[in-house]
């Protein structure tokens, strides 16, 4: 089977989701997370998905999935998200279910009867939310723990723990999962590559650190006599910077967030909360690295509080939808580049449940979460040609 891309559909398809988002002054989209737009970005889906006879669902925490094929037996799924940060770009998650509509529309339009069912899944409140990200394909996953905490996070979302249970799946409803998505870095732009395939998706450890000093008058506290938290905080940073740098390559760190106490000219600062962010796809130097950090503070501040706030473990992708990916580009003469994934998706999630994979299409200057973020219509037609051909092969391969 062989299929091209209808781009001009592809573009209306982007015009029309835009056209459900809250248009922002600066240029940028807004869909938040269970918010009305995101709500009507997925009837706008549902609606779709029917026009093409597949058969549309919608969970209890509103993940959506369009079948089309046999309603029984595991699936070939595919998919992304619908939501936004705030003043967000047009392809982030968008691109990754527009192109599964796509793959959809082809098998339509050609009348081909898969004997294997496929899947496309737009999971819900993928950015970052009152109940964490990726939470729709956590669900689906049945990676969320319950808790108190967690359970009255959930009702004031309008959502219950019995949701979330009536939303999981099992591992036994999916054969594999693919998620074409904007790179949202500069990695293929600068080796000039087209395709990115991502053999890991990087985890992420976060600390907040608070550090203690004493507050004192600015203009009557000599030099020697302060203890100024800020100072220390400030030799945290660079040593955060120092920690990952020293890795060549394997891990990213970064301070991000800073709180300084009292926070006025005149008052040396007493107290920094901060919080340290640590990713890689090798989650024993994450940890090392966590270490590193807290034994620094904790020598240099004797008081100091460090915990842990999120652990999000790394995942290995599948090997053999790297290489259908790979085989697929290397006869198109489509320029490919190995990589990790340093963002979190909802791939991550799903690669607990079955054989995931990713395809990465260049960002323009790796921007992204913002209303410049950018991809050429060539870029995202051959990251969609790219999506297709790899589910429609692995069709093939199942059927054989
Ligand atoms: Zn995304």
């Amino acid at each position: 089977m062989i299929f091209s891309t209808n781009i001009e559909r592809v573009k209306r398809n982007f015009q029309e989701l835009s056209d459900l988002s809250v248009r922002e002054d600066d240029g940028g989209y807004t869909r938040l997370a269970f918010s009305d737009q995101e709500m009507a970005a997925h009837q706008w889906l549902m609606d779709k998905l029917r026009s093409l006879s597949c058969d549309v669902s919608q969970d209890r925490v509103g993940n959506v999935i369009g079948r089309y094929g046999a309603s029984s037996g595991p699936s070939i799924a595919f998919g992304s998200h619908l939501d936004t940060v705030p003043q967000g770009g047009l392809f982030d998650g968008a691109l990754g279910v527009i192109a599964g509509l796509e793959c959809l529309n082809q098998l339509y339009e050609n009348t081909i009867n898969v004997t294997h069912p496929l899947e496309l899944i737009c999971f819900t409140g993928e950015e970052s939310n009152p109940l964490g990200g990726t939470f729709g394909s956590r669900t689906m996953a049945g990676l969320l723990e319950r808790s108190d905490a967690y359970e009255k996070r959930l009702r004031e979302c309008s959502f219950s723990w019995a949701d979330v249970e009536a939303s999981r799946k099992s591992k036994k409803d999916f054969l594999h999962f693919l998620e074409l998505h904007i790179e949202q870095g500069s990695v293929l732009e600068t080796h000039k590559k087209k395709i990115g395939v991502p053999n890991a998706i990087a985890g992420m450890l976060r600390l907040a650190v608070r550090i203690y000093g004493k507050a004192a008058h600015a203009g009557t506290t000599p030099m020697d006599l302060r203890q100024d938290a800020l100072i220390v905080a400030a030799d945290l940073i660079k040593k955060v910077n120092q920690i990952a740098v020293e890795t060549q390559g394997a891990l990213v760190a970064t301070v991000g967030e800073i709180h300084v106490s009292p926070n006025v000219p005149s008052v040396v600062p007493g107290e920094v909360r901060l919080i340290v962010e640590i990713r890689g796809i090798d989650w024993s130097r994450v940890q090392s690295a966590g270490q590193s950090v807290t034994d620094w503070v904790k020598t240099r501040n004797h008081n100091s509080k460090v915990s842990r706030l999120v652990e999000k473990y790394p995942c290995q992708l599948s090997n053999q939808l790297q290489d259908e990916i790979i085989m697929y580009c290397s006869r198109n003469h489509v320029p490919f580049h190995h990589m990790f994934s340093g963002a979190n998706h909802d791939a991550n999630a799903m690669s607990t449940l079955c054989d995931t994979g990713m395809i990465f299409v260049p960002s323009k200057d790796g921007i992204s979460h913002h209303p410049d973020e950018f991809t050429s219509w060539d870029d995202i037609e051959i990251g969609i040609n790219t999506l297709i051909a790899t589910i429609t092969k692995l069709c093939d391969e199942e059927n054989n």
